[in-house]
């Protein structure tokens, strides 16, 4: 058992993170969008901006809010567009690179 961390405590953060991990992981883009094809919430880390955490090396460090990338230059450059794409939003040419 691990010392400091109840039972109800590891069991409450196991059902509230597991989805979220799952999900997270599942390769298909479930976060909503607006309009525009952004996420409806932007600091919220999306499947997407994960995803390309694990596609390249050196971009989107978040787990679960896009500002701590933000603010220290880590998000990935293609972020938004790859996330309006995968929402099956076309983005205008200069808003893709
Ligand atoms: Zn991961």
């Amino acid at each position: 058992m691990t010392r400091g961390c109840s039972a109800p405590s590891i069991a409450a953060t196991t059902a509230r993170t597991t989805p979220r991990r799952t999900l997270g992981h599942s390769g298909y883009e479930l976060y909503p969008a607006s309009r525009d094809g952004e996420p409806l919430i932007g600091w919220l880390t999306s499947v997407t901006h994960h995803d390309l955490h694990h596609a390249q090396a050196g971009w989107n460090y978040g787990l679960w809010f896009t500002w701590w990338d933000r603010l220290m230059g880590t998000e990935h450059p293609e972020y938004l567009a790859r996330f309006a794409a995968a929402k099956g939003v076309r983005r205008p040419a200069s808003e893709a690179a």
